[in-house]
């Protein structure tokens, strides 16, 4: 898949914490070992309860939009050819509490709808800097 918002855009910075979300191709959320509620963006402490036992879980992907925002003036010079776009927060059906924030593909901008349910989808971009291959989640509509 082209990148959404284009191959000039900035990629993510990767850490131990995120590695998993941005390059395992799946879509992973943290699980807190402790109280077994869900988080993202990955760190290296529970919002809940504070423990340090966090593990990766995997997601089956599906979700719904929670929230949407279309983007009609570039913030970046290697935006002015992609505006108008979306950004969605989505809810993740199998992690409850868990917002995944994003871009819905293959759907006009003005088209999502909160509400609207949304598979996952991947980015595949050579990062130069760490040398790996990065799988960035995205979103497409489910009719
Ligand atoms: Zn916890």
């Amino acid at each position: 898949m082209k990148r959404v918002l284009g191959d000039n855009w900035v990629l993510p910075a990767l850490d131990d914490d995120n590695r998993a979300f941005f390059t395992s191709g799946k879509l992973v959320v943290q699980q807190c070992s402790q109280c077994e509620k869900f988080q993202h963006a990955p760190e290296d402490i529970c919002q809940s309860c504070q423990s340090f036992e966090l593990h990766n879980f995997e997601s089956q992907g599906q979700g719904k939009v929670e929230s949407v925002a279309v983007v009609d003036h570039a913030i970046h010079p290697s935006l002015k050819d992609k505006v108008p776009y979306a950004i969605v927060a989505v809810s993740v059906d199998d992690a409850p509490g868990v917002l995944i924030v994003g871009n819905v593909i293959g759907k006009a901008p003005d088209d999502i709808r909160i509400g609207d349910n949304v598979s996952v989808v991947f980015e595949e971009v050579d990062d130069e800097r760490s040398g790996e291959r990065l799988t960035i989640p995205q979103w497409q509509a489910v009719q």
